[in-house]
Formats: C-alpha cells, structure tokens, sequence
C-alpha cells in the first residue's frame, strides 16, 4: 500500500495512492486517524479496514489535483548515516569506518516531496539521495534478525546538506538540519510491496543531469545493522525516519565542486517508491 500526507486547500489529509489517483481517507473514514503517526502506530488495528477501503472504493482526486505532502509531516527523529556507499567513502577521501557514524537532522528539516529547498548565501548546499526507513512499531535493543519487523515502509529521502556547516566543526549536526533539507516522500510504500530493500536502483539528477546512480545492494551497513545499532541506544518509536546513506555523485566531490544553485530542479529517484523532485531556492 501507498500513503501519502496531502492537501487540496489548507487542511492536510491522509490517503492511499491509487495508480495515479488518491482515495482520501480523513474523507471516506473519518476519525479513523488523525494523522500518518497516529495511523502507523495502530496499524495493526487498522490494516485489515484499510485494504478493506481501498479495495471497494475508487478515489477522490487525481494526483496532479494535489500537493503532496511530508509523509510523515513532523517525525519525532530523524536519523542518518554517512560514509555508507564504498564510492562515497572513496570520492570523501575518508577510510572505510569501523563503527556506523550516525548524525541526526532536526525533526524541523522535514520538507514535503515537491517543496522548495532552501539555499545558503553563497551556498554550499549539495543533494545527497537516500533510501528512507519509515518505522513501525520500533522498540528498543532490536536484534538485526528481526529489525524487519520493526519497519513500516519505505520512501525516497534527499540528505541535503550545508556543506561549509558540515566540515567546519567534527560535528555534522548542524550543517545537516537546516529547514527544507529533508525533503522526503513522495509517499511511503508499505513493507509488504518491497520484499527487498537491499535490492532498489536509487538515482539522483539535477537539471536533469545524472550525478548518482547506484543500487541499494551496496550499503556498506544495511538497513537490519542500522536498526540494531540505533535501538540499542534509544527507543525507535512510530513515524522515525532512517536516512540509509548515500552513494558517490555529490557535487562537492566533483571537479570543480558543484553546489546547488537557484532554481536547480534536483530529482532523486527510487525503483518502486516513486520520486521526488525539488526547486532550490536563493534566500536573497
Ligand atoms: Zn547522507
């Protein structure tokens, strides 16, 4: 199944993608979930009248008659991890690391799957396509053997990140959470239409020039490694983003380096979730 947060005014509302169709759901069941949190929390409670709804009725709008929205609009973490590709290690001049590196981006750096990324002035702003792990029912101390079970689905996730923020201190927090750099969706594909996420062809362009081309069978720690490691410091609770990390391509690893510029259309893409696509923007 396909659920995407969305508006057709102000009011935002949560529905299933339908080819390229939605059925509203705050339409059709109203009261059954306030929003994507609330709805990923009770799934288990909510599933079966959820395929239910969308086998028997059809839809309340095109897609093109949307805006889509963040998925999961305000996530309680968001989690990524650098230097997971070996291509992005190597054209990062840095060694392989023995331990996961784990850097967080600010709940507030959520960005909807079309919306406008905002620019540094002079920006050293730069795109960085991942895998993105939506979680489930989470928990805490979780074994990599049965991590699958703790995932609710999948999206495409753009790392955008302020590159002079990122290197000028070892700490990358900051230069990774600027508002608008997480843009995320364009919706999230349930599990159960993903049977392996190790196995996705993950792309991003700019201006519709290729920069990344990879395939999610190359993480150097996978999705199942991550999930034991970041639980085994901390609760992962519904609604939790993992940014799954980046293959090589990234413009500051070009010659000359490459920073996104005003009004660059930068489209990342993954096999069966779909693509999002967004307009960078100057902020003067
Ligand atoms: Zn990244």
């Amino acid at each position: 199944m396909k659920l995407a947060t969305f508006t057709r005014g102000s009011t935002a509302e949560l529905g299933i993608i339908k080819g390229d169709k939605v059925l509203s759901l705050s339409r059709r069941a109203p009261g059954l979930a306030p929003d994507m949190i609330y709805l990923i929390a009770n799934w288990a409670a909510l599933e079966h009248d959820l395929r239910n709804l969308a086998s028997t009725s059809s839809h309340d709008a095109a897609l093109s008659e949307v805006k889509l929205l963040a998925p999961v609009r305000r996530p309680g973490k968001i989690f990524a991890i650098g230097l997971n590709y070996a291509d992005h290690i190597a054209e990062s001049k840095m060694p392989k690391p023995e331990h996961q590196v784990w850097f967080t981006k600010a709940a507030t750096s959520a960005n909807g799957p079309f919306d406008v990324i905002e620019l540094t002035t002079p920006s050293f702003v730069d795109y960085e396509v991942e895998l993105v792990v939506v979680i489930g029912k989470g928990g805490r101390r979780i074994k990599a053997a049965d991590a699958p079970a703790s995932v609710f689905g999948y999206c495409v996730g753009n790392d955008v990140t302020e590159r002079m923020w990122q290197h000028r201190t070892p700490q990358w927090s900051l230069g990774k959470s600027f508002d608008t750099h997480a843009p995320f969706g364009p919706w999230i594909t349930t599990d159960d239409e993903v049977p392996d996420p190790h196995a996705l062809d993950i792309s991003c362009s700019v201006n519709g020039e290729q920069r990344q081309k990879s395939n999610t069978r190359h993480l150097v720690f996978n999705i199942w490694q991550q999930i034991e490691h970041l639980s085994t410091a901390m609760t992962l609770e519904p609604g939790d983003l993992i940014f799954t990390g980046t293959p090589g391509g990234v413009g500051a690893a070009m010659e000359p380096r490459q920073f996104l510029k005003d009004g660059d259309r930068v489209r990342c893409e993954i096999e069966k979730l779909g693509a999002i696509e967004n307009i960078c923007a100057g902020t003067s």
